[in-house]
């Protein structure tokens, strides 16, 4: 009865009688849940039953078991198990990778191979492999390498001395496992976005860098479980290599099975052993998966001990930075922040997908240190120009040239070599783009993300791209974030880091492909102020974007696109103001 007048007295908003209520004469009575409580105690008897009838009933051998289980023949069959699953496991994993990265390649015929292999390989039963190695001595008296089609032989041996059977175990685990594995580091590469790769190739990082620092640390979120779910079943697929008479956990157990007709007990020591190994792998690969998901969450719960090893490790470079960074810097800052700006010449290009032309004899002038701001409607080829720009896109017809060199090609008097991937990747260090979707690198650090290209591709020491990217994350507001991963940051502060990581490169021309269609609206004034102040700074800048009032501010060229054509280009206030053509007033009347 007290407690209703109470709880009335508070509803009819008697402020007072509400903060002065004294609470802790309640008592609390739990939510009682008698569905969960016969739940626990059915539970509670199986688990009972099962241990009473594993224990008492004397045909379970426990005597016996203890009497084995430590035994060296089984330890030494334990020793065998335990390092053909590691060394296969191992082997099939780099097979599996290199097989996985073959069947991504652009060779025709290497994906074919390894597709073939993976086929292969995947249908053949396991057991029969193992058995067809084992005799590969009927069919290959001896194994010999030499130099082909001629008589000189490096190496011969009898195939029956080389295979012996562990070593037929191991190769026959390993073919196995790497067919099986390859696919599994395919699904991986497949699930990682397509931006990344272009993010990464648009700094510059080679393609192998690209494959090991950007794709593959991605992919293995998808890759661990399926993968260590294979692993698993290797330890699990070791105890076939019986067929071998290669004396492993469980060939051992049966051997004195047979001997002592202990049958029971004996293969309770092997299927313990196995408990342990497993649980072993579990353990390992819970740690391995919480390494691996750096970045992919949020908020990330640290591995033990994680915390206090990164503070110590990152103490020493961040005060030293701070000490002589704020002098100095400020200085040396202003002359870098004036980085000579590129020409780029865009010169007839073209561009189709399929019948679609989506660039048409496109021509256009940008001097060094121009801003152009390119509008135009969805479609009109705005991204395919700044991709051509780029070389992420090549183009059918034309040439691009950034000071005089031309963008894909290297000129020899009047010959033009198509450059090779690799000085692509170096050319393309001159041109930055910041993408819509920012296409920050999620599995690394702010600052990670800063200094990867130019340490990797400028060659610069780690100290001095670390001092550079602090410059620039102060330049872009973001000095406090330079640890965290980029999904704990809000849009506009991803793009801001964009941004930094493009600048990084020092590069001649800066490209933006919408920077800020992709931001709520109150983030996109923090990443235009980022844009003007650099337009001060004497980079080439060519932005895309939607932002009218913007681009009438800093840019001093305007372009307007339509159907892959420049339908018209001139000064911010002759296209915004009095355009010359009917479809860019169309276009405006709908934007403005
Ligand atoms: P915008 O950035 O101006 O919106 P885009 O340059 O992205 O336009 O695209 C121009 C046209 O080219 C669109 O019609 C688009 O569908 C087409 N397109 C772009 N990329 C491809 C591609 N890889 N394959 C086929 N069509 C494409
Ligand atoms: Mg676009």
């Amino acid at each position: 009865m007290a407690l209703t007048t109470d709880f009335a007295g508070v509803d009819r908003g008697t402020e007072t009688a509400e903060t002065k209520t004294d609470y802790s004469r309640y008592r609390i009575v739990p939510a009682r849940h008698p569905g969960r409580a016969a739940g626990t105690i059915f539970a509670a008897l199986v688990i009972a039953v099962v241990l009473y009838s594993t224990f008492t009933n004397p045909r379970w051998g426990w005597g016996v078991f203890a009497e084995w289980f430590f035994a060296e023949p089984v330890l030494v069959g334990l020793g065998r198990t335990l390092l053909l699953t590691a060394l296969a496991a191992v082997s099939g994993s780099i097979l599996g990778t290199a097989l996985a990265l073959a069947r991504v390649s652009k060779s025709p015929l290497l994906a074919s191979l390894s597709w073939g292999y993976i086929w292969l390989l995947r249908s053949i039963p396991m057991i029969v492999l193992l058995l067809v190695l084992n005799n590969l001595g009927y069919l290959y008296e001896t194994i010999s390498i030499g130099v082909p089609f001629t008589d000189k032989v490096l190496f011969d041996y009898p195939t029956t001395q080389l295979l012996t059977p562990f070593a037929a175990a191991f190769l026959g685990l390993t073919l196995n496992q790497s067919a099986f594995f390859a696919e599994i580091v395919r699904g991986g590469i497949l699930s990682v976005d397509q931006g990344q790769l272009e993010a990464a190739a648009s700094l510059g990082l080679s393609r192998r860098r690209q494959a090991f620092r950007i794709v593959l640390p991605q992919a293995m979120r998808s890759i661990l479980p399926t993968g260590f779910n294979e692993i698993i079943g290797l330890a699990k697929s070791t105890s076939m290599v019986y067929v071998l008479a290669l004396p492993e956990l469980f060939y051992t157990v049966q051997v004195i099975y047979r001997r002592n007709l202990e049958v029971i007990p004996l293969l309770m020591v092997a299927t313990v052993w196995y408990l342990v190994i497993m649980t072993v792998l579990s353990i390992a690969q819970h740690y391995i998966e919480r390494y691996f998901s750096r970045g992919a969450v949020r908020n990330p719960t640290p591995l033990p001990f994680q915390s206090y090893f990164q503070r110590l490790r990152r103490a020493p470079t961040v005060t030293s930075a701070r000490a002589g960074g704020v002098t100095l810097g400020s200085q040396k800052n202003a002359a870098d922040w004036r980085a000579k700006g590129g020409a780029v010449r865009i010169h007839g290009i073209s561009k189709s997908f399929g019948t679609l032309k989506v660039l048409d004899d496109i021509e256009l002038n940008l001097p060094a240190g121009s801003v152009t701001a390119v509008i135009g409607p969805s479609g009109s080829g705005k991204s395919t120009l700044l991709r051509a720009i780029n070389h992420l896109e090549r183009v059918d017809r034309g040439f691009i040239s950034v000071d005089g060199e031309l963008v894909g090609y290297t000129r020899k008097g009047d010959v033009l070599y198509e450059l090779k991937e690799k000085d692509i990747l170096k050319r393309r260090t001159d041109i930055g783009m910041v993408f819509q979707n920012f296409n920050l690198f999620p599995h690394l650090t702010v600052l990670e993300n800063i200094i990867e290209a130019p340490i990797q591709v400028r060659g610069l020491s780690r100290d001095e791209a670390i001092a550079y990217a602090q410059e620039l994350l102060a330049r872009v507001g973001l000095s406090d974030k330079i640890d965290a991963y980029p999904r704990q940051l809000s849009g506009g502060q991803q793009q801001r880091v964009a941004i930094a990581r493009a600048l990084a490169l020092r590069p001649k021309v800066l490209l933006f492909d919408e920077p800020t269609s992709a931001l709520d609206p109150e983030l996109v004034g923090e990443v235009l102020d980022v844009i003007k102040e650099l337009a001060r700074t004497g980079t080439t800048l060519v932005i895309v974007t939607h932002e009218i009032g913007f681009a009438r501010e800093v840019a001093d060229t305007v372009i307007f696109m339509e159907s892959g054509h420049v339908v018209e280009a001139g000064s911010p206030t002759q296209v915004f103001n009095d355009a010359r053509h009917p479809r860019t007033r169309a276009f405006l009347a709908k934007v403005l």
